[in-house]
């Protein structure tokens, strides 16, 4: 069976163009992707889970923060097309599918952006976002990320990482506030807050953790 090339886009909160990155043999290889807006200003997260579903946190061109979504392999990569919505917008703001879907609703997203800007009688699109977000907003790198799973996987052979249900496998996530050390079985969890996970150097040294 031919497969033909997976994409996924996004629009970016800061110049406000479709950012399109290819999403075939991510599947398969890495556990994470980041694509990152050329303009420097944003990125995209996607995560496989080990239960074949996709965890995406996703710049918001409305809200100007990531929404964070999980979708079923399936979705992602089998179906034709496929986008999701800002949950406060109703407004699309990612999509799945081949190059001419993507081509297509890029388009057709970017229209009504700009009639959302003429409804509001914005000129620019810092004009309909909110202003009140601060840099912690800003997700923390894959560098960041590498470490803090190295840092668990190690506590985790050296049992000095626990939980209510003493699962013994634990998982990490970014979030809006961070990046979440978790719980697949019980559900409980640990977060590193943004602001500090850039000093991640700190962490490297931590005895134990219990996750709540
Ligand atoms: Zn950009
Ligand atoms: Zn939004
Ligand atoms: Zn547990």
């Amino acid at each position: 069976m031919e497969t033909k090339k997976r994409y996924i886009a996004y629009r970016c909160p800061s110049c406000g163009d479709l950012t399109v990155g290819l999403i075939g043999k991510f599947a398969f290889s890495a556990d994470l992707l980041r694509l990152k807006c050329p303009c420097g200003e944003s990125a995209l997260d996607a995560k496989i889970r080990a239960n074949h579903k996709l965890e995406i946190s996703v710049p918001c061109v409305y809200c100007k923060k990531n929404h964070n979504y999980t979708v079923t392999e399936d979705i992602a990569f089998l179906r034709e097309r496929f986008s999701l919505a800002c949950p406060y917008s109703n407004m699309n703001i990612l999509h799945f599918g081949d190059e001419d879907a993507i081509t297509e609703d890029g388009k057709r997203t970017g229209l009504e952006l700009s009639d959302v800007l003429k409804n509001l009688e914005a000129d620019k699109l810092s004009d309909i976002q909110p202003q009140d977000l601060d840099k912690e907003d800003i997700l923390p790198d894959p560098a960041v990320y590498d470490t803090f799973r190295f840092l668990v996987k190690e506590m985790e052979a050296e049992k000095t990482i626990d939980c209510p249900c003493h699962g013994g496998s634990y998982d990490l996530r970014f979030t809006d506030d961070g990046i979440q050390v978790y719980c697949p079985s019980c559900g409980a969890t640990h977060l590193f807050p943004a602001e500090s996970v850039s000093a991640s150097e700190d962490y490297l040294t931590l005895d134990k953790l219990e996750l709540k």
